[in-house]
Parts: C-alpha cells; sequence; structure tokens
C-alpha cells in the first residue's frame, strides 16, 4: 500500500510538472510567432449604436489598441502575412493582422482613426450587395482608407454562405467581388473571409482557382505557414462587451484556446457526448 502510495506520487508530481511546463512555454513563447503562430483578430462593428454580439464600443476598441501599441504588437501587411505563410521573410515581434468583417461605415468613422492614431493598419472584407447601403461603407471611404494603407478583401458578393450555392454560383460570388474591388482600390485583391465561416471542399477549389491566396474562417486560433491557406483561423473580438481582461487573455492565449474551442465543437457535435462538451469552456 505505501509503495502504491509513493509511485501514486510520483506520477502526480510528474503530471504537475509537466502542466506547469505546458503552461509556462504557452505563456512566455505566446508572443513568439514562431512557436505560437500569428493572431488574426477578427472585429465587425465599432460604434456606440447597437448593443449586439458584433458590436465594440470604440472606447474598448481604443483600449484594446492602446495595449497592441504599448505592449509593441505590430500589426501586419497582407503582403507581409502572405510572406510569412510562404515561409518566406521576417516578421516584426508580436505580429497580429487586425481584420473587420462586412465592411460597416463605423470601421471608417471610428476604427480606422484609432489605429491610425496608433500606427496600425488592417483588413476590412467587403460585401458586394451592401456597398453605399445606409450603415455600410461607400467606394470613395474605401478608396480614401486603400491610398492610406487599410487593405480590403472579399466578404462576397451577397454574405449568403458560399456552401448554399452550386459550383457557378460559388463562381461568380467569388469572382466578381475580387474584381469589383481591385477595380475600386487599384489593387489586387486575394484575401477572402468566408460568410458565416462555412466553405467546403467545393469551395475551397474555387477560392483558389479564382486566384485568392488565403481564406479566413471564425473559428478561433492562430495561423502557421503550415495551415491550409483556404482554412485559416482568427481570434474573434466581437462579443460584444468582451472584458479588457478577456481580450488580452485571449490574445495572448488564443493558440491554447483554438484547442478548447475545437474540443468544444466536436463534443457539442454528437448527441452522445452533447453534456460533455457543457464543461469545456470555450475561453
Ligand atoms: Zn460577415
Amino acid at each position: 500500500m505505501k509503495k502504491f502510495f509513493s509511485w501514486f506520487l510520483g506520477i502526480l508530481f510528474t503530471v504537475i510538472v509537466l502542466v506547469a511546463g505546458i503552461f509556462a512555454y504557452w505563456y512566455f513563447g505566446s508572443t513568439n510567432y514562431h512557436l505560437t503562430g500569428v493572431p488574426v483578430l477578427n472585429y465587425h462593428q465599432v460604434n456606440n449604436r447597437y448593443e449586439t454580439c458584433l458590436t465594440m464600443k470604440p472606447e474598448n476598441f481604443e483600449a484594446q489598441m492602446k495595449y497592441l501599441h504599448d505592449n509593441d504588437y505590430h500589426s501586419i501587411t497582407q503582403e507581409q502575412f502572405d510572406a510569412y505563410m510562404r515561409g518566406e521573410g521576417s516578421l516584426p515581434d508580436r505580429p497580429v493582422l487586425i481584420t473587420f468583417d462586412d465592411g460597416y461605415v463605423d470601421n471608417y468613422e471610428f476604427a480606422y482613426p484609432i489605429m491610425k492614431k496608433y500606427g496600425f493598419r488592417g483588413t476590412i472584407f467587403l460585401i458586394m450587395n451592401l456597398m453605399e447601403k445606409p450603415g455600410y461603407l461607400t467606394w470613395n471611404m474605401v478608396k480614401e482608407m486603400s491610398d492610406d494603407g487599410m487593405e480590403f478583401g472579399s466578404h462576397t458578393i451577397s454574405h449568403k454562405p458560399l456552401t448554399s450555392f452550386d459550383r457557378d454560383g460559388v463562381r461568380k460570388e467569388l469572382q466578381e467581388s475580387k474584381a469589383m474591388i481591385e477595380a475600386r482600390t487599384g489593387k489586387v485583391c486575394n484575401f477572402i473571409a468566408f460568410p458565416e465561416g462555412k466553405f467546403n471542399a467545393m469551395v475551397m477549389e474555387e477560392t483558389k482557382n479564382a486566384g485568392y491566396d488565403y481564406g479566413f474562417t471564425v473559428e478561433t486560433g492562430r495561423d502557421f505557414p503550415w495551415d491550409d491557406h483556404y482554412d485559416l483561423d482568427r481570434v474573434p473580438f466581437f462579443e460584444g462587451p468582451v472584458s479588457f481582461k478577456h481580450f488580452r487573455f485571449r490574445l495572448t492565449f488564443s493558440a491554447f484556446s483554438a484547442l478548447l474551442w475545437k474540443t468544444h465543437a466536436y463534443f457539442a457535435n454528437m448527441e452522445m457526448t452533447k453534456p460533455l462538451a457543457e464543461h469545456i469552456p470555450q475561453p
């Protein structure tokens, strides 16, 4: 019995040391992109008008940009991201790619000036059918921001999930949106965010055929050069009142928390394991 007890203690000790080691690795290495990948931050609206799950208050957005600035994070361009994903070039320390989905007018009114103040730039994914509509960006705003270093990507023509179209429909959504953005900005558009994050093998194939180099989803995680370039994770910051503490935690541990999110989703998928999923946090 005594022998069993000391054996048990030995194993327990080993597990504790291992867990502490992994934690320290993630914590202290979490800002080294070689070890833990590049976080692609995903925002939607930045305004004081609405209180939806997509909306972040400008003051909260500013606090986050200030934190990034004060802690030596650097926003990277599409070109830098592309070089990293092809395994070429080197990034500045603590790189982040800042992205916005849907093309809300508040990206121009609030997010862009705040980012500019801290020396950051980012990518806005536009929906063609909503351009110039109330609450959304105009092409003049897009051109002005584009000339000043902001970048753009496609969020398709209609914003309907690409998985809901047949192959011809998918092609149209992909090709026409790409051509429109390129005509308006005078710059190549090879980044796309899939509406609702939905895609399948056919969508990925057509995305590549249409000339896009990168496709982003709404799955949580960071991106590594060896990831599928048409199934790229992001770090979501659009669930309404994300506290500053939560922002910092999610930014630092996004490589780690992705594992929990994926495990949660995996268990939530099957009837039998659904109750288990409730016990797995989604940080
Ligand atoms: Zn969207």
